[in-house]
């Protein structure tokens, strides 16, 4: 069984705020710790259901390269590092037989949810993916489903698991804290969150067969709304967008993977024009 787990910062166990997530914050390495625990933490899980699994871990927050490598559990291999190809779920292919999203947020402007925001905080109001808005849980779901690979555990806080049942209610999911604003929650203690993490891993890949593949219908339609018109003006520099009115730019491709590539150059392009 070969298992990829793609990790953010935002929804791992304990974590509030930006004082733990960015690299120029005091509580930093606390942050990056209690990420490597809720990874590891899910490899065990999976472990326990097949000693031999194959297992690729993408840090995919901020630079992704938070996960100290000496750190993360050996059968592990690490893809770290930016900008790389498939973002935040680079090194996934049709080879693998499930994925899973550890420490992941909610879309932006959720009410409660953690750190919540969509790929880019600064750049993007909202994404809509054929016509359904869509946050980094259903964004990366649908980059897997093109590889006909199941999502199949999402963990981070209460407002992220309910985002990641209404793409498939038969995703596994931990809810790691429960927000009550935007940076405040009330946090299960990491320990203890870890074996929620363990046991919901160990279910996820026992029942990954009978998860269907967040498959997107072709053509793929990407719909950004930025925060502001200058963003959407430097995103019509790529060829193929077309500007819907002043903060909202569309990609129609004939895949995911397309739609997919000219949104992050679209995030790219528009982040020069603040
Ligand atoms: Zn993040």
């Amino acid at each position: 069984m070969k298992v990829f787990i793609s990790v953010d910062m935002e929804g791992i166990s304990g974590i509030v705020d930006r004082t733990m997530v960015s690299r120029t914050e005091g509580d930093y390495e606390k942050g990056r710790q209690l990420m490597v625990g809720d990874v590891n933490a899910a490899i065990e899980g999976i472990l326990s259901v097949d000693p031999n699994a194959i297992l690729k871990v993408c840090d995919g927050h901020g630079g992704m390269n938070n996960i100290n490598p000496t750190e993360l559990h050996r059968s592990a291999t690490l893809v770290r590092g930016s900008p790389k190809p498939l973002s935040q779920v680079s090194g996934i292919d049709g080879s693998f037989d499930a994925a899973m999203f550890v420490g992941y947020h909610s879309m932006k402007g959720t009410l409660q949810g953690i750190l919540s925001h969509t790929y880019s905080g600064a750049s993007i109001a909202s994404l809509h993916i054929n016509g359904v808005e869509a946050g980094e849980t259903a964004m990366n779901a649908g980059i897997a489903g093109f590889y006909g690979v199941p999502l199949v555990l999402v963990t981070g806080d209460l407002a992220v698991t309910l985002e990641a049942k209404a793409v498939n209610p038969e995703i596994v999911t931990v809810a790691v804290k429960e927000a009550v604003s935007r940076h405040a929650a009330d946090c299960i203690h990491p320990e203890k969150a870890k074996e929620m993490i363990r046991q919901g891993a160990a279910e996820a890949v026992k029942k990954r067969r009978s998860i269907k593949p967040h498959v997107v219908p072709q053509p793929v339609d990407f719909t950004i709304r930025f925060t502001d018109a200058s963003r959407a003006d430097a995103a019509m520099f790529i060829p193929t967008a077309e500007r819907l009115d002043g903060v909202t730019v569309r990609f129609i491709h004939k895949d995911y993977i397309t739609a997919f590539n000219a949104f992050i150059a679209a995030v790219m392009c528009s982040s020069t024009a603040s």
